[in-house]
């Protein structure tokens, strides 16, 4: 099963809700939609699954226009935020409804209902009804449900963001393992960052109804295209500065009085163009006295937190506060207020960004 995205936009009068989204999604990916509220990801979800009409664009199964199919006839799984369970109905026959409406036999049924509770390790709770159940269970019953008629395809709505933290966690593992015992595609939305990174194969980054980029969340992590995929993603320093030579072929950034040297990455970088670097907190260390860097910067400690597996700290330097984490099993000292310290970072640690950042 392959779905495919052609230019798919969603506007309401005048507003552009989604603006031409394009995507490819390949049999047996997890995606997610990830972006902050009113970005357009609901909007995207409900045009795949049929019950928003976009304003123009096309969505392709298998190389087949379905576009303008109803939502039943494309079969696909859901699963929304709210459970939305039949309260009068057991667990059991909660599964077996999609299957009930699909005319499915009795004895077929009960089979297909047994192997989806398996698949959610809820077998032993078939006879409960929902409100016996604690809000994660209902979840997976939800999860079983739209699974149970084996659909190619499994849409899934913030299904995790009404759980508690320890909760969610729990399930984003299960879910994670469900989809590599199932091999289905699932498209997930979501705008929890670590939720996406830790569940995906793929990530479409959403901002003001746009794709800003996509791919693998190590890629996106490590090579974000824009300053708001940077900062979505974690926390970032950026930096902004001129495209410089620094002698012997090396370039650099000058970032104020600072030379840094900089391999510009993916980013074509022209001499004495104006550029923004992303750096992320745990690229920059905390040197010893014997240590040295690509690049060198005398630091002051403003404030640190103590995070469990190490500290989080914010530096005064020349070119402005930068935030670093410094590992707790790689602390060459205790960080104190006031403390002055050397930082270092490598050419290869911060990455050149497009400025995207303005009202955003
Ligand atoms: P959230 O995380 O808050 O659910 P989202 O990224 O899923 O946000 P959408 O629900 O897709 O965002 O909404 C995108 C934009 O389209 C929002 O600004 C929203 O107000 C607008 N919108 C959605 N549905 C309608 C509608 N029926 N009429 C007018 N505007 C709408």
């Amino acid at each position: 099963m392959t779905l495919e995205l052609h230019g798919l936009a969603k506007s309401y009068g005048s507003f552009v809700a989604v603006e031409g989204a394009d995507l490819m999604v390949g049999r047996g990916t997890f995606l997610t939609l990830l972006g902050p509220s009113g970005s357009g990801k609901t909007t995207i979800l409900s045009m795949i699954a049929g019950f928003t009409e976009p304003t123009s664009g096309q969505i392709f199964l298998d190389g087949k226009d379905i576009t303008s199919e109803p939502p039943e006839k494309r079969q696909f799984g859901m699963v929304f935020q709210g459970y939305a369970l039949f309260p009068h109905m057991s667990v059991a026959e909660n599964v077996a409804f999609p299957l009930r409406v699909r005319g499915m036999s009795k004895a077929e049924r009960e089979e297909k209902v047994r192997g989806a509770l398996d698949l959610v390790q809820l077998s032993r709770f078939a006879d409960r009804l929902p409100k016996q159940l604690s809000g994660g269970q209902q979840q997976r019953v939800a999860l079983a449900r739209a699974l149970v008629f084996e659909p190619a395809l499994l849409l899934l709505d913030e299904p995790l963001s009404a759980l508690d933290k320890k909760l969610r966690a729990e399930l984003q593992e299960e879910l994670r393992a469900l989809h590599r015992r199932i091999g289905r595609t699932f498209i997930n939305v979501t705008h929890d960052q670590e939720e996406a990174m830790s569940l995906s194969d793929s990530v479409a980054i959403l901002n003001h109804g746009r794709i800003i980029q996509l791919g693998a969340p190590e890629a996106l992590y490590e090579q974000p295209r824009t300053r708001f995929v940077a900062d979505f993603l974690g926390k970032s320093n950026f930096l902004p500065g001129t495209v410089r030579e620094l002698g012997q072929g090396t370039l650099g950034v000058q970032v104020g009085a600072l030379r840094i040297r900089q391999e510009p990455g993916a980013a074509k970088v022209s001499l004495g163009a104006p550029v923004l670097l992303s750096l992320r907190p745990e690229k920059i260390r905390v040197l010893g006295d014997a240590d040295t860097a690509d690049n060198v910067l005398e630091a002051r400690v403003t404030s640190w937190s103590y995070l469990g597996a190490g500290f989080s700290i914010i530096a005064e330097t020349a070119v402005g506060p930068l935030r670093l984490a410094m590992p707790a099993w790689h602390a060459p000292f205790h960080p104190a207020e006031g403390a002055a310290i050397r930082l270092g970072w490598s050419a290869e640690a911060a990455t050149i960004v497009e400025d995207d950042d303005a009202g955003a």
